[in-house]
């Protein structure tokens, strides 16, 4: 039987931290030591230096619903890239305890391409996840507070749209009815949780350039509506200096390593629908600072991940890639060719042939719309067949678009020496990238490019209450905000049936919000949970430990 993640992960020889760092340019003065195998960066000592490496995004086709293996693809690629003699640095997303104990298990790759150690990044690791929880608790705990004493600032408590967090999937917690009890106890009110990756706090420390910028966002972020409709800041209840105190720390890129040896940042998570869906700009910018190479993933499939990493991230930034390798797996696309999830792993030419539409939109919205080089990393699961495998590279190769089998799962670095050496070339040609929209368009009209040029659609609908949030956003002086967009991850439209590439097609926006401390417009096309709950059987009652304290049950 092959062998599972965690136990590949345990059997990995761990190099001391100290060791990986030094392979990353880093010297010991510059590293925060958290036990042997982890570390965090001191930002600080980096700041002014250049930021010289290539950029490279991983994305994908739209998953299905298990994956599509963005997060092992980033690792073997960067693990090829060193064997190939170059200087290449990983970043990735911190795992959230929600994922981990629910259905979907952990986030730090799977099989020979995986980032160590492995039980670690996916349980506590360095703590950030519970500085952010603290951070935005705090917040909380300060607005019921500032309601409780008097509330000089007219906060309705029937407006407030600041959430407690945890980083649990507790579907109990959705919508509570808080401060019970009488007068020495608060004030009642309806309110309710959301899990911690989903908070605007981690939004805002993902999007943060330094300390000081962090803090400022956080101060512009809105927690409450007053009696007249006017918005409430963090800065308006003096509150971001102490949660910018418990972040200090967290704010510092971890630093880990992969199998094979070779330097990863794992930093920061927030959500791909309510937020952007990608790691720290601390640690990619601080990654570029010291590498040649810099791997990096975005959630979901490209239409929502690439995009908010193109135009929201690098925006901010002031990054770009200079290559984008996108996803594709031959499970995905006989499920995008109609194939029930179900039935993916047995051979089905046909479906895979149906499925390739979605592949090849991804693909010319990478090149056309963002005007960046793109190669097909077909991800080898070991259910495909040969001539599955075949079908996807000949009818890539026939359409002239840049394709590469990777085996990194199976394989490590060794399985990935083709995407690498695709990367490198692509790397080295030139690249016109631009925006899907430009910032001083309306709200309407960036909503509308989006979903015109990314996904194709004819147009965009707007409820009613919609429309007045949109009217209200631009009045309140929000416009020239990016804007983000929450919807299903496995459709290029709102409804994830429609799979392939459909046309013909509107996009309704159902609800608008803004996440000012983060710097964006939240567009929702549907309802989107941000508490998920657990399923029947969760990944949690398979978790375990030894009497030596070695966890085992975790994938
Ligand atoms: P994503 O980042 O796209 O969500 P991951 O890299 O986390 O996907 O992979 C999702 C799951 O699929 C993981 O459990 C991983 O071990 C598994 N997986 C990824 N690639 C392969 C492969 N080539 N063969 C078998 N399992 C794979
Ligand atoms: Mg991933």
């Amino acid at each position: 039987m092959a062998k599972t993640d965690i136990e590949i992960a345990q059997e990995a020889t761990m190099l001391p931290i100290t060791q990986v760092a030094e392979r990353a340019g880093l010297k010991p003065e510059q590293l925060e030591l958290y036990g042997n195998h982890k570390a965090k960066v001191d930002i600080h000592a980096l700041k002014d230096a250049p930021m010289k490496g290539k950029l490279v995004l991983v994305t994908a086709i739209n998953p299905t619903p298990a994956g599509e293996g963005k997060t092992t693809t980033s690792v073997g690629l960067e693990d090829a890239l060193c064997r190939m003699g170059k200087n290449a640095l990983l970043c990735l997303r911190e795992p959230s305890l929600g994922p981990v104990f629910g259905i979907k298990g952990g986030a730090a790759g799977g099989g020979y391409a995986q980032v160590v150690p492995m039980e670690d990044i996916n349980l506590h690791f360095t703590g950030d996840f519970h500085a952010i929880g603290a951070a935005n608790n705090l917040c909380a705990a300060m607005l019921d507070n500032h309601i409780k004493q008097g509330n000089a600032l007219g906060i309705d408590p029937r407006r407030i749209v600041w959430k407690r967090c945890v980083d649990m999937n507790d579907r109990q917690l959705r919508s509570v009815v808080d401060g019970l009890g009488g007068v020495a106890n608060g004030m009642p009110r309806e309110d309710g949780f959301d899990i911690t990756v989903a908070s605007e706090v981690m939004a805002v420390f993902c999007l943060a350039t330094d300390l000081m910028d962090l803090k400022a966002r956080l101060g512009r972020m809105v927690v409450a509506y007053t009696y007249d409709r006017r918005p409430v800041t963090v800065h308006d209840i003096h509150a971001e200096g102490a949660m910018t105190a418990l972040l200090k720390d967290a704010i510092k890129p971890n630093l880990v390593q992969t199998l094979e040896n070779n330097p990863a940042f794992v930093h920061g998570g927030p959500f791909a629908n309510i937020a952007h869906g990608c790691n720290s700009v601390e640690a990619t910018t601080t990654a570029l600072k010291l590498a040649d190479y810099v791997v990096t993933e975005a959630g979901f499939g490209a239409d929502l991940g690439a995009e908010k990493f193109l135009d929201i991230k690098c925006r901010y930034a002031g990054i770009k890639p200079d290559a984008v390798v996108l996803v594709a797996t031959v499970r995905a696309l006989k499920y995008n060719g109609g194939v029930p999830k179900a039935e993916l792993g047995e051979e089905n030419l046909e479906a895979v042939r149906a499925g390739l539409p979605n592949l090849l939109r991804h693909v010319s919205n990478v090149k056309d719309v963002w005007g960046l080089p793109v190669v097909v990393a077909v991800n080898a699961f070991p259910t495909d067949t040969e001539a599955e495998l075949a079908l996807v590279e000949r009818e890539c190769e026939k359409l002239g678009v840049n394709v590469a089998l990777s085996e990194v799962w199976a394989k490590g670095g060794e399985g990935g020496l083709a995407l690498a050496e695709e990367v490198v070339r692509l790397c080295e040609q030139p690249s016109d990238f631009r925006f899907a929209y430009e910032l001083d368009e309306s709200l309407g009209d960036k909503i509308s490019d989006i979903a015109t040029k990314v996904y194709h659609a004819d147009g965009v609908d707007y409820t009613t209450k919609a429309a007045k949030q949109l009217k209200e956003l631009e009045d309140l002086g929000f416009g020239g905000l990016p804007v983000c967009v929450a919807k299903t991850q496995y459709s290029f439209t709102d409804d994830q049936h429609k799979l392939g590439a459909p046309e013909g097609f509107r996009i309704t926006v159902r609800n608008l919000k803004v996440s000012a401390g983060a710097g964006f417009v939240v567009a929702l096309t549907g309802d989107i949970m941000t508490m998920p709950g657990l399923p029947k059987v969760p990944a949690a009652e398979k978790i375990d430990v030894t009497p030596d304290g070695r966890i085992v049950g975790l994938f």
